[in-house]
């Protein structure tokens, strides 16, 4: 297939072609013919997936057909929600790419940044509004924005939204807007709180639904390498150094060990630096900018603060701790063999990880090969713990073969579920209702208005902190019943 066939007019398949794109990915494919025929749409894709183009290229199709031309009376006519600033921000770079030949403007908004160069920018116009939940609807509280001629809506990473607690405000947003307009859902995951939002958000959508990286991901290797607690750190050094890798995109699940982390690699020689929710938001798109160009080798993110980012053709992934909610796993490896391209996911796993390790492998549906790497293995994992079997036996009898680590050893600090509990608050976006974060940071919901608190937590994630099973329920597919 062609981008030619999809109906977009001459700009925009100028502007794709610029973009570098040949042939649409199958969820552009997909959805672009039924977006222009102006129906709502639920569609199950994953980012990397080019999702971002299949809602945004029929978006400034639609509205450059319908443009009055007159500057004057520009109202907002789209309007694209988003889980996190730094997906809001990449959205808005797409709006700007595919949309460089049409007369068509846009404007991000989100917390954490002055709030008076967005109110002059709504003044002076926009045609289409990138934002997260909270500032968007401090504007529309005020208001400093009028989203009653909004004729598009996308919600653009519905599951993480939702996840991040940001049903209320997603509800609150709709208030604003008119009754009859276009409904865009894009999830990865197909739940039943997603279910309940398309049911009372979209009008007899049609159903997209494009294969999961979690089933799919078989371009991005998986790999496994154990090691004690106290050597991960020189281990990731060693492999960094060992394969000369340029760019590596490394996970911790605190912000203080994001710091901790960076910080040692750059004493190792090599060049990091962390990106949180602590971290201003010019600090954040400065570290992104300099990973982007090659100017540091290793980001360190938390999970929160990596949502949504989109680094080109970024070789390789690794986990330096294993995620609590194994759905968070599948997004991270999400961020390497995108758009086709090949990528490898390293997690380097101690003894006290081996629950999350199993829990990834149930939802995966299979597990991941794991690989010692000499003077990293047994002799080097703590005394107290279990050791290893030998590498062959485990790499070739997987889960069955490998170490009975103890999921979680008495005295081991940050890995108990107190220790979680405390250590993942503070990161990401905030929602104004988000349950979880009310009863453990009672002062977080007003943070969020500022855009400097941080605290999220989902509902799966609480199930876990419970002690119960992690549900896989949040990572249904998509299937054709609304039921
Ligand atoms: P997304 O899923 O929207 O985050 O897109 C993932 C990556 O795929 C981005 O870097 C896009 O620039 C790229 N991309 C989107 N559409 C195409 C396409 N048709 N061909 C090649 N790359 C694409």
């Amino acid at each position: 297939m062609d981008f030619k066939e999809l109906g977009l007019r001459a700009e925009l398949l100028d502007a794709v072609r610029k973009a570098g794109y040949t042939t649409p990915t199958p969820i552009q494919a997909k959805a672009i013919p039924v977006v222009l025929n102006n129906q709502d749409v639920l569609a199950g894709a994953q980012t990397g997936t080019g999702k971002t183009a299949a809602f945004t290229l029929p978006m400034l199709e639609i509205l450059s057909r319908t443009q009055s031309g007159v500057k004057k009376s520009r109202r907002p006519r789209a309007l694209v929600l988003t889980p996190t600033r730094e997906l809001a921000a990449q959205v808005a770079e797409s709006v700007a790419l595919y949309g460089r030949n049409l007369r068509l403007n846009s404007t991000v908004i989100y917390g954490g940044v002055g709030i008076n160069p967005q109110i002059n920018s709504l003044k002076r116009g926009v045609d289409i509004i990138i934002a997260t939940p909270g500032r968007l609807l401090d504007h529309a509280s005020r208001p400093t924005v009028d989203l009653s001629t909004i004729e598009i809506l996308v919600l653009d990473e519905a599951d993480r939204m939702l996840d991040m607690g940001f049903i209320h405000d997603i509800k609150r947003v709709i208030k604003f807007l008119p009754l009859k307009r276009q409904n865009l859902l894009f999830s990865a995951t197909y739940n039943d709180e997603i279910k309940k939002l398309a049911s009372g958000l979209l009008n007899q959508p049609e159903l997209i639904e494009v294969a999961r990286r979690n089933t799919t991901a078989e371009l991005v290797s998986q790999v496994v390498h154990p090691v004690g607690r106290t050597r991960k750190r020189e281990l990731l050094s060693h492999i960094i150094s060992d394969g000369n890798w340029k760019q590596v995109l490394v996970f911790t699940r605190t912000k203080h060990g994001a710091n901790r982390l960076s910080k040692q690699l750059i004493t190792d020689k090599i060049s990091a630096t962390a990106i949180h929710g602590d971290k201003t938001q010019g600090a954040r798109t400065r570290a992104l900018a300099d990973f982007k160009r090659g100017q540091v080798r290793v980001l360190v993110a938390t999970d929160i603060a990596a949502r949504g980012l989109d680094i080109d053709k970024l070789p390789h992934v690794v986990n330096y701790d294993l995620p609590h909610v194994p759905e968070d796993y599948v997004h991270r490896i999400g961020r390497t063999g995108r758009a086709g391209l090949s990528g490898e996911a390293v997690s380097i796993v101690c003894p006290d990880e081996s629950l999350q390790l199993r829990n990834i492998e149930r939802l995966l549906g299979k597990k991941i090969e794991v690989k010692l790497i000499p003077g990293y293995t047994k002799e080097n994992i703590p005394t107290g713990s279990p050791q290893p079997t030998s590498p062959r036996r485990t790499a070739k009898h997987g889960v069955k073969g490998r170490p009975k680590w103890s999921s979680n050893p008495a005295g081991r600090s940050g890995s108990g579920a107190s220790s979680k509990r405390r250590d993942s608050v503070g990161e990401g976006e905030t929602s104004s209702r988000n349950k979880y974060n009310s009863r453990s940071t009672p002062k977080g919901e007003n943070a969020d208005r500022k855009g400097s608190g941080e605290a999220v937590e989902s509902s799966t994630r609480k199930r876990f902190f419970k002690g119960k099973r992690v549900t896989t329920n949040s990572n249904q597919r998509f299937s054709g019943s609304k039921s």
